[in-house]
């Protein structure tokens, strides 16, 4: 089976969801966090928040704007989680300028220059970390050091040390690229048909197969041994947990284009929550098409029990 290969292409429309998803998304997400952090920082939530919502922005602007280069998807993935994260920190010092010029001013008790606080707040910067603007407030936040608690618990948690602050924040900033990318590559990488300008239809499920089976399965695909592959597919849903689920997914435009073929790992966790993983995607002929669905074995009489309960492990 060959892989599906993008054709790398990006409509202008493209670039220009692209531009205004990554960049006003990512600049309204860590902007609001940075709002609300003020009172309150979510630990967990808040970055969760800035990794779905930057993964999110990226793989609608692909989607809308019917983007199939991946690279660009990947480097707007990544743009997106560094706009959302420096969004974030960006917001945090403007909102921290606001509050020190608003306490000069009360004591002093008249008002300021919005500019002249400014130039108090940089010398301050300047002296205390050697830099000044964004970059000094960035040191003196890190020297100042922040804390990893509970929310909601009493005690003021776990300080971090300059050091260790970077370490968080950089740690931070790595999550939300992962899965900002883990989010935009899948998005740019689905199938499109360019007879038809769209993207493929959600899968038509033509069967299922057993855990002990799969690998098996999925060898005899790869290998094009496609009448084969379908002897080890069943029509009904497999009640064994792992199992692969086989999907066929097609142009909706026309009838004319190779089939996609998906192949989804299906799991589920202790609590019982199903999570679904694709291990497969490639392009059939329409030979190969038939091959595979004729071939699939009839369900087996309602008297017929299971053959072959092999031992795994
Ligand atoms: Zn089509």
């Amino acid at each position: 089976m060959k892989p599906y290969r993008p054709s790398n292409k990006v409509p202008g429309t493209g670039w220009v969801w692209l531009l205004a998803l990554s960049t006003l998304g990512g600049a309204v997400v860590g902007g609001v966090i940075a709002f609300v952090a003020r009172w309150i920082y979510l630990l967990l939530i808040f970055p969760a928040l800035m990794e779905f919502t930057s993964g999110g922005c990226t793989a609608i602007a692909v989607k809308k704007g019917k983007v199939r280069h991946p690279l660009v998807g990947v480097v707007f993935g990544a743009l997106t989680g560094l706009i959302t994260y420096g969004a974030f920190h960006g917001g945090e010092y403007f909102f921290t300028q606001q509050s020190f010029s608003k306490q000069i001013e009360a004591e002093l008790g008249q008002e300021i220059d919005a500019a002249e606080t400014n130039a108090l707040m940089n010398a301050f910067l300047q002296e205390q970390t050697g830099s000044s603007g964004f970059l000094g407030y960035l040191k003196y936040s890190a020297k100042q050091g922040i804390s990893i608690g509970r929310v909601g618990s009493s005690s003021d948690g776990l300080p971090l040390n300059e050091t260790f602050t970077w370490i968080y924040w950089l740690i931070e900033l790595a999550i939300i690229e992962a899965i900002s990318l883990a989010m935009a590559k899948p998005a740019v990488e689905d199938p499109f048909c360019e007879t038809c300008a769209q993207w493929y239809a959600e899968g038509q499920r033509i069967g299922t197969v057993t855990n002990d089976q799969s690998e098996i399965f999925l060898n005899t695909v790869q290998a094009d041994q496609m009448v084969q592959a379908a002897t080890h597919i069943q029509t009904r849903t497999v009640p064994t947990i792992p199992r692969l689920e086989v999907d066929l997914r097609k142009c909706p435009g026309c009838d004319q284009g190779e089939v996609a073929l998906e192949v989804q790992r299906y799991s589920e966790n202790k609590k019982g929550e199903g999570k679904r993983s694709q291990v497969l995607l490639g392009m059939l002929s329409h030979r190969q098409t038939l091959q595979l669905t004729e071939a699939i074995p009839a369900p087996p009489g309602p008297d017929n029990s299971e053959s072959g309960t092999s031992q795994a492990g």
